[in-house]
């Protein structure tokens, strides 16, 4: 009950216009109608009282026409309301005064004050008012001669309604301070964002933009209150928008980022990212758009620079590989020749050569061997960043028979053990996974100085069975901690080739395969202990 009240009370002072009008309207009647049916009390001077009615009730019609006819905001209505109010608030207190506060005057009186209080805007017009009444109203207690008890009665009622009135315009004056701070502060976050802030009808039009226009792109809020944002949209992102209109009941443009060039004052386009939101009917408002829109200029240009760097460095990465590519192929040949007439020199000249000779001619061949591996493994390299990636969906139990055919003499060499049970089908290229594989358990079986080598391969999925992790166990002499980033690095390698043969590309290309099927290579070990490689890819369903 209290908080209706409290609702129809600021309801009505918030609209200052339609109730000064209605409350001089009131005012006007009353009068008047004291004028013509007040019973004629004789006065104590010469004018008769029902006369003195009547300028109130004029006053009242005149300052109703005013608040009606001028336009709102001129400010001289209200100083012209202001001493409308004085003029008939002293009759008041002289009609009070002359019928000796006859009870119908002092109740218009008091009905009065009340009333034309509520038209003083601020608290110091209200308090001046307050004096001058006062005053008159001792003025005429000190002056009356009533005899009855009337007195007594008019100041009790007169006082209440002093009470009430303090009240009322306590809820007026807290409720227009709180409107004030929060419009302030509105106001200010409206001002000075860094954003654009605007309000759109269902139509797009624009109701209300921000001041930040004006730092933002030069305009002032004027230039745009009542324009579609098509008028200053790019033609292009304009056109990409469609008819732009909230009222489509697809609303595809509420409540996402959105981004379009947006043109300046100076006609240069400018970057923004935009989110629109439909405000409800619990905000206030139906039917209206609220959008807030943030330059994005810088982070476009970053984007558009990392863009071309990245294109750029793709572009150099497959110049490398080609070059890579065709220079390790091109190699091949003279290699090819140099170890044929090494061995052709070796064969036809044993007899006439000493055993110097025959050493140096040993190097000479060892080294066209170890020359042609390093050239086999960077074609291999190379070739995976050329290459299209073939998915299918691999079993990797028969995967690993066929690549067990492949080392079939590695493995008999050194008495080696592969052991594997059935695994997890993965989605990946077939050949590709070959390699990899085939690397580990060579690599397993090389580094490796137990009696008997054991290779283990076991997997299991992960990521909620998108991903499965295979990993391929020995028992050779293991990894230390700090190595175990660089040996996927092409040419890293912990060993002298004397101690174990190799290039340093194996798992570099291992890596480069895992990477390319969608994902990623490591390893758990420690010296002496044994190295496990693990790698993912997703898995097949
Ligand atoms: P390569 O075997 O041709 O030298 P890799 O890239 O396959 O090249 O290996 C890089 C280095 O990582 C090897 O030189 C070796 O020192 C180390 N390494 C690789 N696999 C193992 C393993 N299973 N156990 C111990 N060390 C290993």
């Amino acid at each position: 009950m209290r908080n209706k009240l409290e609702r129809a009370y600021y309801s009505f002072i918030a609209d200052d216009r339609r109730a000064s009008r209605i409350l001089f309207l009131l005012i006007a009647l009353a009068f008047t109608w004291f004028a013509i049916f007040a019973k004629n009390t004789p006065l104590l001077g010469p004018v008769p009282h029902r006369l003195l009615n009547v300028l109130p009730a004029i006053t009242a019609f005149l300052s109703f026409l005013l608040v009606t006819l001028t336009p709102w905001g001129y400010k001289n209505w209200q100083s012209l309301v202001t001493v409308f109010l004085y003029e008939f608030n002293i009759i008041n207190i002289y009609l009070l005064y002359a019928t000796q506060l006859l009870d119908m005057y002092a109740y218009q009186f008091i009905i009065g004050v009340v009333i034309s209080s509520y038209f003083f805007q601020n608290r110091k017009q209200i308090r001046h008012f307050f004096m001058a009444l006062n005053t008159g109203v001792l003025f005429t207690l000190f002056t009356s001669h009533a005899q009855s008890s009337a007195p007594a009665d008019f100041y009790v009622t007169y006082l209440v309604s002093q009470v009430v009135f303090a009240v009322l315009y306590r809820y007026r004056f807290i409720t227009e301070d709180k409107l004030v701070e929060s419009e302030r502060r509105y106001r200010l976050l409206a001002e000075n964002s860094f954003d654009l802030i605007c309000i759109h009808a269902v139509d797009a039009r624009l109701e209300f933009v921000s001041p930040s226009i004006k730092r933002l792109m030069g305009y002032e809020p004027d230039d745009l209150t009542g324009k579609y944002p098509a008028w200053f949209m790019h033609p292009d992102d304009a056109s990409q928008l469609g008819n732009f209109d909230f009222r489509d009941e697809r609303r595809s443009f509420l409540d996402k980022p959105m981004q379009f060039r947006l043109k300046s004052k100076t006609g240069q386009y400018h970057w923004f990212e935009t989110v629109f939101t439909l405000l409800s009917d619990s905000d206030g408002t139906t039917g209206v758009v609220l959008s807030q829109s943030r330059n994005i200029d810088n982070r476009r240009l970053y984007a558009e620079q990392l863009e071309d760097r990245t294109r750029e460095l793709e572009r150099s990465n497959a110049d490398l590989e080609t070059f890579a590519f065709v220079s390790s192929h091109d190699m091949q040949e003279p290699l090819r020749m140099i170890s044929n007439y090494t061995q052709l020199l070796k064969k036809r000249y044993s007899d006439k050569l000493d055993s110097d000779a025959k050493e140096y001619i040993e190097y000479a061949n060892r080294g066209a061997i170890q020359l042609s591996q390093l050239i086999r493994d960077l074609l291999a390299y190379s070739r995976i960043g050329r290459a299209d990636v073939v998915r299918s969906r691999v079993n990797m139990a028969r995967l690993l028979d066929e690549m067990k055919k492949n080392i079939e003499l590695e493995v008999s060499e050194k008495q080696a053990l592969i052991e594997y049970n059935e695994l997890h089908e993965a989605y990946a290229d077939k050949n590709m996974l070959m390699l990899v594989v085939q690397n580990l358990v060579l690599n397993g079986i090389k580094y490796n100085s137990s009696v008997r080598p054991v290779v283990k391969i076991t997997s299991e999925l992960a990521e909620h069975n998108r991903q499965v992790v295979y990993c391929v166990e020995d028992n050779g002499i293991g990894i230390d901690e700090a190595h175990q980033q660089k040996i996927f690095e092409p040419f890293q390698r912990l060993h002298t080739k004397a101690e174990y043969p190799g290039t340093g590309l194996g798992l570099s290309i291992c890596k480069k395969i895992i990477e390319r099927g969608g994902g990623r290579i490591w390893v758990k070990s420690s010296l002496g202990n044994g190295a496990g490689f693990y790698f993912s890819l997703p898995a097949a369903n």
